[in-house]
Order: C-alpha cells, then structure tokens, then sequence
C-alpha cells in the first residue's frame, strides 16, 4: 500500500524512510502540506501520515481540503503532532484525522496504528466491490418494482434475436402519462409516485405471462410482446388504455385524480441480423409521440 508522509522535519522523513520501508511499506514524501495536496491529487494514496505543524499549508487544513475533495476511494489519515494537549488531539479529529500519534512516538505504535488504517482501508474496498456487484445486478425500478431501463433492454435484445430464429414478430408498446407534471405540481411528488405504483400494479394485472413489462424511466413504461403481431399489440394497447382510465387516485378527503396515457405501438418483424432494439425504441417514441399530437389519452399504431 503506498503512503504518504508529509512531514516538514528533513530527519524524521529519513528516520520513517529506513524504518517504514523495512517494515514493506511504498513510501511517498512531502516537505509541507502543498507539496502533499499536490501529489494526493496526482497519485492514487490512500493513508496518509499528516504532521500538525508544517509550513505552508499546516496538518489540520491538508486534512480539511483531503476530506472536501470528495475524492472515489477513503483517504485513511493519521495525524503525528507533538501537540499532546487533549483539545488539539479534538481539534486534529475534528478537522477528519482518523487517528493520531504524539511525538516524540514508537515505532512499534505508528506501524500497529497503520495496521488498523490497512484493515478499515480494506473493509471499504471489500464494501465498494459488493456494491458495485449489486448495481450491475440491479434490475429493478425501485419505486415501482418493475423491471427497470436496463433487465428491459437486454430482455428485449434477448427477445428480438430469439424471434429472428424462430421467425415470430416481436410488438413493443411505450406509454407515457398525460401530462403528468400536473399531477406533481397540484398534488406533490409524493402523490405522482403513488401514482406511479398504482400504474404499475394495473401494467403488471393487464399483462400476460410471457410479456415483459417494465418501467423504462419517469413516467414511461414498456411492454414487450413476444410473439405477437402488430394487430394484436394494437390490441393489448388499447386495454391498458381502458385500464388507465378506470384508475382512481385517491387523495383523501374524498378527491380523487384521474390518469391518462398515450401509447406508441411497433413491431419487430424476424429478419436476420435482429431488428435493432434502440431502432425499434425510436419507432416506438415516434408512435407515442403521433399519439400525443394526436390529442392524448389514444393508441398510435406504427404505419397506421
Ligand atoms: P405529456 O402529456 O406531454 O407527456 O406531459 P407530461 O407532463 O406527462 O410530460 P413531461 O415530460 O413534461 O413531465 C413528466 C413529469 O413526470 C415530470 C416529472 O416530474 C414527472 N416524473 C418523472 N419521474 C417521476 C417520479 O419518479 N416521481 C414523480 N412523482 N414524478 C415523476
Ligand atoms: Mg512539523
Ligand atoms: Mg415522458
Ligand atoms: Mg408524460
């Protein structure tokens, strides 16, 4: 692990330089607090062995500008001062130090302290790794359940390669809420989200079991139909069109708000290489978007 020692005394940087890269340390030196702010921001370290007093720019405020970088990774800081007054050992954790080590120190202390410093640096490591294998794994909307933007597009890749095989069209409806904002702006957002919950619970009744249903962001939602003719999605459609309009959103009070949708309709015809999923979205986004001139609250079939 490469460390950082920024400490303005020229003999005790060579006395830490012999015994730390005994110890198997990879050492990086700083003079003052410039010169280290300057190589943090070069180079990848994440422990950093800060002096209080340094010319320049001092411990505590290396530290401070250390923590407002909001640089990716922790920056693990043990502060070495000769301060040992109980408010400066406050003063240097409150500006974000992790630790502390009072000159004149031991060796044996500074290494065992770096050791806590590896095992929380490593923790963290450990901790983004799985979050990011969560992330990639993610695959649905949060708000609504659904499967989100990304399980709909690489279901629909999966799909549409499948029924080139199998010689089957593929229909693809987008809807997108009639204006929505509305809903938001006189109810609130928390009311637009319930919303959005009660959309997707009509979506999910209405769908059958091989189709595919998702929220593909905001207020649009996709649904995949596989092995199903244009016709027939023209069909599916239309009954989620109906649905929307039977959905009552209560507000307490007695009121109620109304929803409408407006949907595009497309289909994938199976030819070899597979109909492009992003070319089919932009058919699909053109359908929706003839519906909305159109008047709202209407099914818009492509070549119709
Ligand atoms: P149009 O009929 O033209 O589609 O009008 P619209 O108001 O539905 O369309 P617009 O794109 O102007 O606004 C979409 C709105 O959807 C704005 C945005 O605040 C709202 N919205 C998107 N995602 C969410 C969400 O997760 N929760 C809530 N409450 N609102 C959302
Ligand atoms: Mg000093
Ligand atoms: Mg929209
Ligand atoms: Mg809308």
């Amino acid at each position: 692990m490469k460390v950082l020692i920024a400490e303005d005394d020229a003999l005790l940087r060579q006395m830490l330089h012999g015994q730390l890269s005994v110890a198997g340390h990879e050492l990086v030196f700083a003079s003052d607090g410039r010169e280290a702010w300057e190589l943090l921001q070069r180079e990848d370290i994440r422990m950093v062995i800060v002096d209080w007093m340094m010319p320049e720019v001092d411990g505590p405020e290396l530290i401070r500008r250390i923590r407002d970088a909001g640089w990716p990774g922790y920056t693990y800081i043990i502060l070495l001062t000769a301060k040992s007054g109980r408010e400066d050992v406050v003063a240097g954790l409150r500006a974000g130090a992790d630790d502390y080590v009072t000159k004149p120190f031991s060796l044996d202390e500074l290494l065992a302290r770096m050791g806590v410093g590896a095992r929380i640096l490593q923790l963290e490591g450990r901790l983004n790794e799985s979050l990011a294998r969560e992330e990639a794994l993610a695959t649905r909307d949060s708000l609504t359940g659904l499967p989100n933007r990304r399980a709909l597009s690489d279901h629909a890749r999966v799909e549409l390669s499948r029924a080139a095989r199998a010689r089957t069209t593929v229909g693809l409806i987008l809807m997108d809420l009639d204006h929505f904002k509305r809903i938001n702006d006189q109810y609130g957002h928390a009311a637009g989200d319930e919303a959005l919950r009660r959309v997707a619970e009509v979506l999910q009744r209405n769908k059958r079991d091989y189709d595919f249903t998702g929220r593909w962001g905001g207020e649009e939602f996709l649904v995949l139909l596989p092995s199903t003719s244009l016709e027939q999605s023209a069909i599916v459609a239309e009954r989620v069109r109906k649905s929307m309009e039977t959905l009552r959103l209560d507000l307490g009070g007695g009121g109620s708000v109304e929803l409408r949708a407006s949907l595009g309709v497309v289909c994938a015809p199976p030819v070899t290489p597979p109909v492009d999923f992003e070319d089919l979205l932009r058919q699909a986004d053109s359908a929706l978007y003839r519906a909305k001139a159109d008047g709202r609250n209407r099914v818009w079939v492509q070549g119709a």
